[in-house]
């Protein structure tokens, strides 16, 4: 027995289950609506400025804090920084793992928590927004209304930010017309940006009444959460962003289906080796519960869990959770894994189906594969056919190229297994850029 190696394993006796029917027990609890949100949009657009405003206007951080930033920001001459390290400062905490909060950029309002998902501003942010997008229920997009900005971002990120989400399955976008402070607040320069932009996101696939513009400049706060007072931007009476997103519905949320959750962080803590955390995307768990764990397909139990900090017994389908799991060892739970049910487990595969959109001219060729937070290297092997956009229906068998904008079924290899099912979204890059999006099929 020379071999045999201790696991350290937390064997803890069972957490006993209180067998709540957890459906009945959501409903009772008449909680908060809960929403979460991407922000996306070209380099420099103001995106993270925007958010850091919102948090400070909304009470999240206090300006002490800012002060401090812009201090700091002076020294190195871009005072106008100091709105947007907000989010970046808070992001580095979490890199280093000083807090295990997964939602540190939460904010609510009477009605509804808000998680802005993924801060904007990573080097490569394309991934991450994938990620992101993956999870959120709207999209809010910032267009830089400067001369000559627009037009720029418009060829650049803004089309591909836009595609993505909208392949992700974000049907709402809220779009911030911002820096407006600097085109003196002119009416017909947000009209000219309304129209084209509401041009392309109709042809992106948007549909019209879920699609919002706010005129805005995130620098100084207006029509962020409070109207704007300058004179000049009177012409404006409509919703401010923060009134925007309370008016918008969440994705309906899958409480009924089998529990599905993407890990995006696990680390120890005192109450276990293996601590999780993740937005439970499908179904809903409670303390005792088995859970399974892929592509390992290894058993764990929920020890504890914590929402919001807070220890509860149960949690459901659009909650950022932290699971507290007994009897698994930590080699067998990574990052990207999905922690789903034993009875009604997601497969592991290593070829599937794809109902693809092409952004790029496809082949086959060597892929990456994304799906939310997990990648992995792959290949296209096989065009199947061209498929009308609308209907669905084949207009040709095995064509030899997918021209961009055009939908086909394409058949992915893996080099290894990985949860994967059908109704995923999946999105394909190459060379750094992205040449397709679709649907498992
Ligand atoms: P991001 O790359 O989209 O996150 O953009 P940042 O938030 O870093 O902003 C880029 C630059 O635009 C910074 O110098 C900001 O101070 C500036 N900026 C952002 N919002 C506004 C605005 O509403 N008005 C003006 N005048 N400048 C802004």
């Amino acid at each position: 027995a020379g071999d045999v190696k201790t696991l350290k394993i937390d064997d803890t006796p069972l957490p006993r289950s209180k067998n709540l029917d957890v459906i009945s027990e959501f409903e009772k609890s008449k909680s908060k609506k809960t929403a979460s949100f991407v922000v996306v949009g070209h380099v420099d657009a103001g995106k993270s400025t925007m958010m850091g405003r919102l948090l400070l206007d909304l009470n999240v951080v206090d300006q002490r804090t800012i002060d401090k930033f812009r201090k700091e920001a002076e020294k190195i001459g871009k005072s106008s920084f100091a709105l947007a390290w907000v989010l970046d400062q808070r992001t580095e905490e979490r890199a280093r793992g000083v807090t295990i909060d997964i939602a540190t950029n939460r904010f609510e309002t009477d009605k509804t928590v808000f998680t802005i998902l993924d801060a904007p501003g990573h080097r490569d942010f394309i991934p991450n927004m994938i990620a992101g997008a993956s999870q959120a229920d709207f999209a809010i997009l910032v267009i830089d209304a400067g001369v000559g900005e627009f037009e720029s971002g418009l060829k650049g990120q803004t089309r591909e930010h836009s595609l993505l989400i909208r392949s992700m399955g974000v049907s709402r976008i809220i779009v911030a017309v911002n820096k407006l402070d600097t085109v003196n607040w002119s009416k017909e320069r947000f009209d000219e940006i309304t129209d084209q932009v509401s041009g392309f996101l109709t042809a992106t696939g948007f549909q019209a009444k879920n699609i919002s513009f706010v005129p805005v400049s995130g620098l100084n706060g207006d029509n962020l959460v409070r109207r704007s007072e300058n004179p000049a931007a009177s012409w404006y009476q409509g919703p401010t962003i923060l009134e925007e997103l309370e008016n918008s519905e969440p994705t309906a949320r899958a409480l009924a289906k089998p529990l599905r959750m993407t890990v995006s962080e696990v680390f120890r803590t005192m109450q276990s080796p293996v601590t999780v955390s993740g937005r439970i995307d499908a179904g809903s768990l409670q303390t005792g519960d088995a859970l399974l764990v892929q592509p390992s397909g290894e058993k764990a139990y929920v020890k504890s869990l914590q929402l919001d900090e807070q220890p509860v017994d149960w949690a459901v389908a659009g909650q950022n959770v932290v699971i507290h799991l007994s009897n698994i060892d930590p080699i067998h739970v990574r990052v990207g894994d999905i922690i789903c049910d034993p009875a009604r487990p997601v497969p592991c595969l290593d070829t599937f189906t794809l109902k693809a959109l092409a952004f790029d001219f496809l082949m086959p060729m060597q892929v990456d594969v994304h799906r939310g937070r997990l990648h992995s290297a792959g290949r296209i092997e096989e065009i199947k056919a061209l498929l009308d956009k609308v209907t669905g229906a084949v207009t040709k068998k095995k064509p030899k190229i997918v021209k961009p904008a055009n939908v086909a079924r394409i058949v992915v290899k893996l080099g290894s297994k990985v949860p994967l099912e059908a109704g995923q979204r999946v999105v394909l890059r190459s060379g750094g850029e992205t040449v397709a999006a679709g649907l498992l099929e």
